[in-house]
């Protein structure tokens, strides 16, 4: 028997991926909290790796938007900000993966800007509140096409943003405080691993807001390049 439905249920959220026709759905958005020393300073949070260990927040899949797009200011915010991102394509299932054996869950890598509603998180984190209205924001996590790299663990690349032309944000990959096989370990012991999830790697320092009016370009060298217009509040 055909299952039939109240309405019709939500579309599947994809990525194209360079070089292929199909696109990539997407399962669920991880984002890493954190995981450059500097951004974590300018956050008033500074990071001891030896006893700390990474943490984790996540995006619904429905607040997903391809690059290049032209999206309204939020609601709820005075201060949205920039987060500029390497972010990882699994492509296979894991769980409890090690860190050696983390490459065979990488189908990929693409651009992300995981944008904030910065006034509601530290509110949020200063609260003890749950961050969710400051990160799990309508059109808010940007990604750009998938770039196809199954196996390859990438350890190092230039990072970077501009709004309206102006450098904000200039890292490098290899400041991440925990690595991609130490993030997939990791966060392999919470979840079982699923093809099409995407998972934010942290952002560097330099973050910051826009206004409607102003478009965000980011690099990530090896990867690609991502682009976002930021139209009026509606
Ligand atoms: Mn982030």
């Amino acid at each position: 028997m055909t299952t039939t439905y109240l309405w019709n249920p939500p579309p599947v959220r994809s990525l194209p991926v360079r070089g292929k026709a199909e696109r990539l759905p997407i399962n669920r958005i991880f984002c890493v909290g954190r995981n450059y020393h500097a951004h974590a300073v300018e956050m008033g949070r500074p990071v001891d790796k030896s006893v700390e260990v990474p943490f984790y927040f996540t995006k619904s899949p429905d607040t997903l938007v391809e690059s290049g797009a032209t999206v309204a200011y939020p609601p709820g915010t005075r201060n949205y900000h920039y987060e500029m991102e390497l972010v990882l394509v699994v492509g296979k299932p894991g769980f409890r993966v090690a860190e050696a054996d983390a490459g065979a869950v990488i189908y990929g890598y693409a651009c992300g800007l995981d944008m904030t509603r910065r006034d509601l998180q530290l509110v949020a984190r200063d609260k003890g509140r749950p961050w969710d209205l400051g990160k799990d924001i309508e059109q808010g996590s940007v990604v750009s096409e998938v770039v196809p790299m199954p196996g390859q663990v990438i350890t190092k690349g230039a990072l970077e943003l501009r709004v309206n032309g102006v450098m904000k944000q200039q890292s490098n990959v290899d400041k991440l405080i925990w690595s991609i096989p130490e993030l997939i370990a990791d966060l392999s012991t919470y979840y079982h691993l699923q093809p099409g999830d995407l998972i934010f790697t942290g952002t560097p320092e330099g973050v910051g807001p826009v206004v409607a009016g102003e478009r965000v370009e980011g690099s990530v060298e090896g990867v690609g390049t991502i682009a976002l217009n930021v139209g009026p509040a509606e």
